[in-house]
């Protein structure tokens, strides 16, 4: 099907799949298979040395996860795309394939927690130095640039204090110096946010989040140029070997359809909780992107479409009413992970980024009162009904 005009909304039910390929099953089939063979001895050895196209192995490349791949290429507007069997895959196959010793990277000051500890691993094991950076000018990245730095690392919204990075602010200083940027556009999903489109060079996912949706898989991506996913196509994917598997690219294929649906929900019900946070009495802050009165709003307007469904907020008193807080809670699960149709809250300090050391973790703008909260898509009504009887109790 030629859809080279269709809307997002579109592309992500039919882009990359063609019933007629397989008579004519509406869903993807499952290649549930760890290989594929070969008619004669002549057509294996053409596969290997790349004279045919044709399936091999499937962690080389399998048609079920090839499906998504060109799917998620597409959404971002990237040449091409690889799936890995995490995000954490997906970002240490990426910063891996760009790295060698001696090299060194800079990262927003605020990162998920285990890409903060694969930057350290990669410190101490292959002497890849790293500095963190808030960028929130020009002159600050400038400072830290050096004749060894190859990549500029960012997350924005950054994990779990939704501060925001302008990323055509990053490309225009990362250009000036070859510099290549990567961003791990997890908290956006390609519905809110392109990075590529403002000329960052290569997207990372934690499709376990809002690509899958649903909360039942493990997965990553990363999207770019066709060369580059090339290049980590045959050395860190295929030799490190975090693949993605048949079903679980199948699950994110059906999640996928309806991304755009489910992240206008979320926005939805994410601006109506994050309104009563910021009025609530016990609440210190609260820290949402579409929120007019933050200080990087103009760099949401700039970049992001929506302000997308996680918030985090600082309770009034100590680490411990915050725990108390989340205790009160009925509806809401504790759980780490975001992006599912269920609302999901936890405590970062002492959870997702309990790995971090405790003044970089208070550098990073996480503190002990930090509450991070995943708008699901249950009633907005019965989330906030939630949050406001925790209150009352945390008030007593
Ligand atoms: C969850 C997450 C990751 C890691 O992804 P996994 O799928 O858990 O390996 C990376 N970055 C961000 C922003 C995340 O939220």
């Amino acid at each position: 099907m030629n859809n080279t005009n269709k809307r997002m909304e579109t592309i992500v039910i039919h882009h990359g799949y063609d019933v007629g390929w397989h008579f004519g099953s509406l869903s993807v089939p499952i290649f549930q298979t760890s290989t594929f063979t070969f008619a004669t001895a002549e057509q294996g050895e053409a596969r290997f040395a790349g004279r045919e196209d044709g399936y091999i192995y499937s962690r080389l490349a399998n048609p079920t996860v090839r499906v998504l791949e060109e799917k998620m290429a597409r959404l971002e507007g990237g040449e091409a795309a690889l799936a890995f069997s995490s995000g954490m895959a997906a970002v240490s196959a990426v910063l891996f394939a760009l790295t060698k010793a001696n090299d060194h990277i800079i990262c927003s000051q605020g990162v998920y927690g285990c890409t903060f500890g694969l930057l350290q691993l990669l410190k101490k094991k292959y002497h890849v130095s790293h500095d963190f950076c808030a960028m929130e000018t020009e002159e600050e990245i400038r400072r830290l640039i050096r004749p060894e730095t190859v990549c500029i690392y960012v997350e924005t919204p950054i994990n779990p204090t939704m501060k925001l990075i302008d990323l055509q602010m990053v490309v225009k200083v990362a250009k000036e110096h070859g510099i290549t940027v990567v961003v791990d556009n997890t908290f956006c999903s390609p519905y809110l946010q392109r990075p590529l489109e403002l000329g960052c060079d290569i997207v990372v996912h934690s499709a376990t989040k809002y690509i899958g949706g649903h909360g039942d898989v493990i997965a990553g991506i990363a999207v770019g140029k066709k060369e580059w996913m090339e290049e980590i196509a045959k050395t860190t994917q295929k030799d490190i070997g975090g693949v993605l598997s048949p079903f679980a690219a199948w699950l994110l294929l059906r999640g996928l359809k309806t991304l755009p649906v489910r992240m206008d929900r979320h926005c939805d019900n994410a601006e109506k909780i994050a309104k009563r946070l910021k009025a609530h009495p016990l609440v210190e802050r609260v820290n949402y992107p579409a929120d007019s009165d933050s200080r990087d709003y103009p760099i949401y307007r700039k970049q992001m479409k929506r302000g997308g469904g996680l918030i985090s907020f600082e309770v009034k008193g100590t680490k411990r009413d915050a725990q108390r807080f989340l205790n009160h809670l009925q509806l809401i699960q504790i759980a780490v992970s975001l992006g599912d149709t269920e609302t999901l809250i936890q405590h970062p300090a002492t959870m997702t980024h309990s790995v971090v050391p405790e003044e970089a973790r208070i550098k990073m703008g996480i503190s002990d009162q930090l509450i991070r909260l995943s708008v699901g898509l249950e009633a907005w009504e019965d989330i906030w009904d939630d949050l406001e009887q925790a209150f009352c109790l945390l008030a007593r």
